[in-house]
């Protein structure tokens, strides 16, 4: 399995006129698919002594938690605001219209943890900034960065210099 693309659809003007939504529900319904992009995941991170994977709001969770079982560990949610139950960081950042908020749970992990980071797709970097901030509140070392796909034409990558980012597909 190499090519994940041809699992990945664009869907034209969702969730509004001009966006061009990656869907990856059809790779997360193909196993031999969402088994061979996990089997990466492990086989990149598994020498890196990760003590907990976080998932970002949603498909980020999807990916991340069989991720976390594959490497044995731990998962953590970064939630969007209201969502957790108990004591919340959060960060606010800036959507192209408006503003959104993340949270993660005070004591999601204990301080020093050597972190994973894992979302679907990386476009503007907003979300995974705010993400990054999130885990350095609770004092955790950012080891690695799992990510489905990257869409380069955004160059998020220069909204988070000097992160372990690994991304799965780039286009
Ligand atoms: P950004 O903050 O701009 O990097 O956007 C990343 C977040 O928004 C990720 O959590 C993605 O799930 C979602 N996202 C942004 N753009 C797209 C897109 N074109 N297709 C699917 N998801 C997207």
């Amino acid at each position: 399995m190499s090519d994940f693309t041809k699992f990945i659809r664009d869907i034209p003007n969702f969730p509004e006129p001009g966006v061009s939504f990656k869907d990856i529900t059809p790779l997360l319904g193909n196993g031999l698919a969402f088994n061979a992009a996990i089997d990466i995941f492990v086989n990149r991170f598994k020498s890196e002594l990760i003590d907990v994977v976080v998932g970002i709001d949603a498909r980020g969770f999807i990916l991340g938690a069989a991720l976390a079982h594959r490497l044995g560990i731990g998962f953590v949610p970064i939630r969007k605001s209201g969502k957790l139950p108990f004591d919340c960081y959060e960060v606010t950042y800036n959507l192209e219209y408006g503003v959104d908020t993340l949270a993660i749970h005070q004591d999601a992990f204990p301080k020093g943890s050597r972190v994973l980071i894992c979302d679907d797709v990386l476009a503007t970097g907003g979300t995974l900034a705010a993400s990054i901030e999130l885990v350095k509140k609770l004092s955790g070392n950012i080891v690695g960065i799992a990510l489905l796909l990257e869409l380069t034409k955004f160059e998020g990558r220069k909204k988070v210099p000097n992160q372990p980012i690994f991304s799965l597909v780039e286009i």
